[in-house]
């Protein structure tokens, strides 16, 4: 019995209308390869780099990023592995860091704005990711984007250091975490290699709701209509120009969700090392045409109870 589990935790995600779903899983730091792989990860969707500094005092170098990076990269030998630029500020402040005295931090200088602002720092990371990519698949992945001017500044960045290392070209993608960016998904998927929907974030500015308020966590559902149109709007425009689109928030590992991500198109799913199983078995045991109609229900609906509730989605979201 254990040997067929973990022998079923390999086969891909497959519909059983024959739609492949990729399914990553989020991780911090390089020990959690081995982990993630044992249990069935294609890759990585998501590595949360702030935590690989986040007791230190001082910032870390470049052969010191570089160091990690490749050990990530060998990790997964030669599997995806998304490698989100630093996601500092807001519920996420870096002792390093000199954060700003702000009234609303998750308004601030935080993700990519930091980083802009930190230049020295940004180029470090971008120089160390591009040195490791030459070790597997590494992408460079930015948060917090919240249109294309910014997007176009780290952009050219990139590529300077690029040049000057003489390395090859990384995928450069961006995260869909700020309404904003899923609005304008459209004119920023002419500029970024893919889309990750960071279904936290782009839930909490969406129904501004903040992700750790103490009271008001039942009024913040990724289920909520808002949010939806907003995911099928990226979705839209990302295949448009033919670039992959994931979600990496906690939602695409609450099983309600999965049937309307993959229903919306979603490409990839990136969730915690153990929610991995339980996903890729919920999602071969979908058909794609189902999926599809009940994201089209919970388009149509007017609340996140109303979505939760819909007969066809209770039918489908079990884990
Ligand atoms: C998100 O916002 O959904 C996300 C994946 O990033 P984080 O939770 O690290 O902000
Ligand atoms: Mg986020």
């Amino acid at each position: 019995r254990a040997a067929a589990a973990r022998e079923a935790a390999f086969r891909p995600a497959v519909t059983r209308d024959g739609h492949r779903i990729e399914v990553g899983a989020n991780v911090r730091r390089p020990e959690e390869a081995a982990q993630a792989l044992a249990a069935g990860a294609e890759g990585t969707g998501l590595v949360r780099s702030e935590f690989l500094f986040d007791e230190r005092p001082h910032p870390p170098n470049e052969d010191e990023q570089f160091d990690l990076y490749r050990r990530l990269a060998e990790g997964f030998g030669g599997l995806p592995v998304v490698l989100r630029t630093l996601d500092a500020g807001g519920d996420k402040p870096l002792r390093f860091v000199r954060h700003p005295a702000e009234a609303n931090p998750f308004l601030g200088l935080r993700g990519l704005r930091l980083s802009l602002a930190e230049p020295a720092l940004f180029r470090a990371q971008v120089r160390a990711a591009l040195r490791a990519a030459r070790h597997g698949d590494i992408r460079i992945m930015l948060p917090m984007v919240d249109g294309l001017a910014d997007l176009r500044t780290a952009r050219d960045i990139i590529e300077q250091e690029r040049q000057d290392l003489a390395a090859p070209p990384a995928e450069v993608g961006i995260m869909v975490e700020v309404p904003s960016a899923a609005v304008m998904a459209d004119q920023l998927a002419g500029e970024a290699d893919f889309f990750s929907i960071g279904t936290n974030d782009l839930t909490q500015y969406t129904l501004a709701v903040d992700r750790l308020h103490p009271t008001l966590g039942a009024r913040s559902d990724a289920l909520d209509p808002a949010v939806l149109r907003l995911i099928d709007m990226t979705v839209k425009a990302a295949h448009a120009r033919g670039r992959w689109v994931g979600v990496c928030g906690n939602m695409a590992a609450d099983p309600m969700a999965a049937p309307i991500l993959l229903g919306l198109g979603v490409d990839e799913l990136s969730v915690s090392i153990p929610n991995v199983a339980a996903l890729k078995a919920q999602i071969r045991a979908l058909a794609m045409a189902e999926a599809e109609r009940v994201a089209r229900l919970a388009l149509g609906c007017a609340t996140a109870a109303e979505v939760r509730a819909l007969p066809a989605l209770r039918e489908l979201g079990h884990a």
